[in-house]
C-alpha cells in the first residue's frame, strides 16, 4: 500500500457545514472505491478529482499493473489544505468484469468491504477507542460503460449485491464519447432500470440549507452523473483547463455544460463527504454489526463461521419475516378453506343421505299403505261376497219361510 503526501487545492477544507471541529483537528479519513471494467477511465478520474497524479508513469493505475483477475488494491494519499488534513484512500478493483465469465467477480469487493467493517468492529470493542482508524469504504463510484444500451447484467448484479453495504453512486464513464442527446437518453434508461431492479443507490439527503438543496436537486436530476477525466491540461478559449483535445474541439472536464464532473467533485469533497461517512456508519456498518450480532447471539455461538456471513440487513430480514408471515397466514387460510370445504361436503353428503333415507322410508310407507289398502280391499271384497252369500241365503230362507207359512195356512184349511 502506498501513501503519497500532496498539497494541492481541492476544496475539502472550505465548507464549514461538513467540517466538524473535531474533524478539523483530527483530519478526515475518507475511503473511496472505484469499480468498473478496466479502461473506463477510473484512474484518470481519480487523478482529475483530486488534482493529483495519484497514478502516474512511475506509479501507474491498478488496471495497468495487475492482470485479469479481480483484486482489491488500496492506495492512500494525505492531502493538506488550510490546516485540514484529508487522508484519502482509493480502493480500486482491477480486473472487475474483464473475464469471460464474470460470475462472482463482486465477491472480492464484498469481502473487502466486510473485512473493513470487521476491523472497525474489532477496534470498537477494544477498551481504548480514542484512536480508532476508520478504513471503512464510504463511497463506491460505479463506472457504467458509455454503450448507450443500458446496464449490463453484471452492472445490475453488482449493484444489487452491494447496495446494502456501501453508498453507490453510478457514473457514466467517458461521457465525451456520447452526444448530449444520447447521454440524456442513456441516463433516463439507466435510472429506469435502477428503479425496475430496485437498486438502492446513495440517496442525497435534503438539508435545511436552500442552496445545498438546489445542488442536491440538480444532482438528483442528473443521475447517473456523466463524467469525463483527463490527465492533461490544455488550452481552451485562452484558459488552461483539464480536458480532452479532439480535432473538433475540447471536452472540458470541469465545464458543467460538457459533463457532470464538477457536480460530482463538489458533492464528494465539499457537500456530502460527511453524509457519506454518516450513512456508512449509521446504516451500512450498523447493518453489518447487527447481522453479525444476530449470528453470534443465535444459539450463543458464532454462526458466522459455520454458515458463512449472513448477507441480509435487518430491514431485509424484517421483510423476509413479513413475507414468511404472509405465506404462513396464506397457508393457514388455505387449510381453513380446505377444512371448511370438507365440512360443507360432509354436510351436503349427510343431507343427501338423510334425504335418501327419507325417500326410502317414504317409499316403504307408501308400499305398506298400498299393501294395507290391498288387504282391506280384499277383506272388503270377501265381506261383500259373504254379505251377498248371506243375503242370498237370507232370501232363500225367506222364501222357504214364506212357503212354509203358506203351506201351514193351507194345512189349516185342509
Ligand atoms: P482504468 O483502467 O479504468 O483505470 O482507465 P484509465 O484511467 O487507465 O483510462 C483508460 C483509457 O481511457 C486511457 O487511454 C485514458 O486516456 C482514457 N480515458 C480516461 N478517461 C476518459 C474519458 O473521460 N473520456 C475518454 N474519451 N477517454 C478517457
Amino acid at each position: 500500500m502506498a501513501q503519497k503526501n500532496l498539497e494541492g487545492y481541492v476544496g475539502f477544507a472550505s465548507l464549514p457545514n461538513q467540517v466538524y471541529r473535531k474533524s478539523v483537528k483530527r483530519g478526515f479519513e475518507f475511503t473511496l472505491m472505484v469499480v468498473g471494467e478496466s479502461g473506463l477511465g477510473k484512474s484518470t478520474l481519480i487523478n482529475s478529482l483530486f488534482l493529483t497524479d495519484l497514478y502516474s508513469g512511475e506509479y501507474p493505475g491498478p488496471s495497468n499493473r495487475i492482470k485479469k483477475t479481480v483484486q482489491v488494491e488500496q492506495s492512500k494519499v494525505l492531502m493538506k489544505e488550510g490546516g485540514v488534513q484529508l487522508l484519502l484512500s482509493i480502493v480500486d478493483t482491477p480486473g472487475f468484469g474483464d473475464a469471460v465469465d464474470n460470475s462472482n467477480c463482486w465477491q472480492p469487493v464484498i469481502d473487502h468491504i466486510d473485512s473493513k467493517f470487521e476491523d472497525y468492529l474489532n477496534a470498537e470493542s477494544r477498551v481504548n477507542r480514542r484512536q480508532m482508524p476508520d478504513s471503512r469504504v464510504h463511497c463506491c463510484l460505479y463506472f457504467i460503460a458509455p454503450s448507450g444500451h443500458g446496464l449490463k447484467p453484471l452492472d445490475i448484479e453488482f449493484m444489487k449485491r452491494l447496495h446494502e453495504k456501501v453508498n453507490i453512486i453510478p457514473l457514466i464513464a467517458k461521457a465525451d464519447t456520447l452526444t448530449p442527446e444520447e447521454c440524456q437518453q442513456f441516463k433516463k434508461q439507466i435510472m429506469r432500470e435502477i428503479l425496475e431492479h430496485k437498486i438502492k443507490i446513495y440517496e442525497f439527503p435534503e438539508t435545511d440549507d436552500e442552496e445545498e438543496n438546489k445542488i442536491v436537486k440538480t444532482i438528483k436530476d442528473r443521475l447517473p452523473l456523466a463524467v469525463v477525466g483527463s490527465n492533461t491540461i490544455i488550452e481552451a478559449n485562452g484558459k488552461k483547463v483539464r480536458g480532452r483535445q479532439y480535432p473538433w474541439g475540447v471536452a472540458e472536464v470541469e465545464n458543467g455544460d460538457h459533463c457532470d464532473f464538477t457536480l460530482l467533485r463538489n458533492m464528494l469533497i465539499r457537500t456530502h463527504m460527511q453524509d457519506l461517512k454518516d450513512v456508512t456508519n449509521n446504516v451500512h456498518y450498523e447493518n453489518y454489526r447487527s447481522r453479525k450480532l444476530a449470528a453470534v447471539t443465535c444459539n450463543g455461538i458464532d454462526n458466522n463461521k459455520a454458515k458463512g456471513q449472513l448477507t441480509k440487513s435487518p430491514l431485509a430480514q424484517m421483510e423476509e419475516e413479513r413475507r414468511e408471515h404472509v405465506t404462513k397466514m396464506k397457508k393457514m387460510e388455505m387449510e381453513m378453506e380446505q377444512v371448511f370445504e370438507m365440512k360443507v361436503k360432509e354436510k351436503v353428503q349427510k343431507l343427501k343421505d338423510s334425504e335418501g333415507e327419507l325417500q326410502r322410508r317414504h317409499e316403504q310407507m307408501k308400499k305398506n299403505l298400498e299393501a294395507q289398502h290391498k288387504e282391506l280391499e280384499e277383506r272388503r271384497r270377501q265381506f261383500e261376497e259373504e254379505r251377498s252369500t248371506w243375503e242370498t241365503q237370507q232370501r232363500i230362507l225367506e222364501q222357504q219361510k214364506m212357503t212354509l207359512e203358506k203351506n201351514k195356512k193351507k194345512g189349516k184349511i185342509f
